[in-house]
């Protein structure tokens, strides 16, 4: 059974990915409140953090909150000088959990929940023109992704990692003849990303304890 492979597998890195009680803790909150466990893996919350690290982001933005686990993962990233995470969620009773768990996590100050549709948030963000962000994390309703896309590139500078999970779907993403709005959702914003003057990205696979899916990586250039 390769699943039971890949869940043994992203067992053995804990102790490399280094989830702690919080963490665990923002993960039971969830489940208890009954909110879909389908936030990131303990493994790819540490990638998103290191990507954050790696490019010394001090704004980075979310566009899909759950309970706040991705948020922990990231906001834990930003320099101990300042720095700001906005993080956008439909789910009144989503942001509810994910206020609870980033209070547990002493990231409240840092951290700004936004409810309602992302869509309008990144929009008035920028109407507001806000400063750009450094790291953009997409991981909210699939068939928005064009959108999310075009408005995250819109907030950012040159340099600016957008990162956009679950692109790959069980592989499905590579069906042309797919109906699934999610499906044509990541297809379309991967057209765009072929066709964009400003981004170079990459696509990686994954499998572990979510299964098989991947995510799309981006670079926004000058
Ligand atoms: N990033 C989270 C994590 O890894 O811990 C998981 C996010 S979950 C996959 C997707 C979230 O996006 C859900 O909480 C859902 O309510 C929210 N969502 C769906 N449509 C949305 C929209 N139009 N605007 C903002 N959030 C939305």
């Amino acid at each position: 059974d390769p699943a039971a492979t890949w869940d043994a597998v992203d067992a053995y890195f804990g102790p490399l990915v280094g989830e702690d009680d919080v963490l665990a803790a923002a993960s039971e909150r969830a489940r208890a409140a009954g909110l879909p466990e389908i936030q990131v893996s303990a493994a790819q919350g540490r990638l998103l953090q290191l990507l954050a690290l790696a490019t010394g982001a001090r704004r980075v933005l979310e566009v899909g909150t759950l309970g706040g686990y991705s948020t922990i993962w990231l906001a834990r990233a930003l320099p101990p000088d300042g720095g700001t995470l906005v993080t956008c969620e439909i789910d009144p009773a989503h942001a509810a959990v994910a206020r609870e768990s980033l209070a547990a996590a002493g990231l409240s100050a840092v951290v700004d929940v936004v409810v309602g549709p992302a869509a309008d948030t990144l929009r008035r963000l920028v109407d507001e023109g806000t400063e750009p962000f450094d790291l953009v994390f997409v991981d909210a309703d699939k068939p928005s992704n064009p959108v999310y896309l075009d408005l995250a590139v819109r907030l950012s500078r040159p340099g600016t990692l957008v990162v956009v999970d679950n692109t790959v779907r069980g592989g499905a993403v590579a069906d042309p003849r797919s109906t699934d709005p999610n499906v044509l959702g990541v297809r379309e914003m991967v057209a765009r990303i072929v066709d964009h003057p400003r981004l170079d990205a990459t696509a990686v696979q994954t499998v572990g304890s979510k299964g098989y899916d991947g995510f799309v990586l981006a670079r926004v250039r000058g």
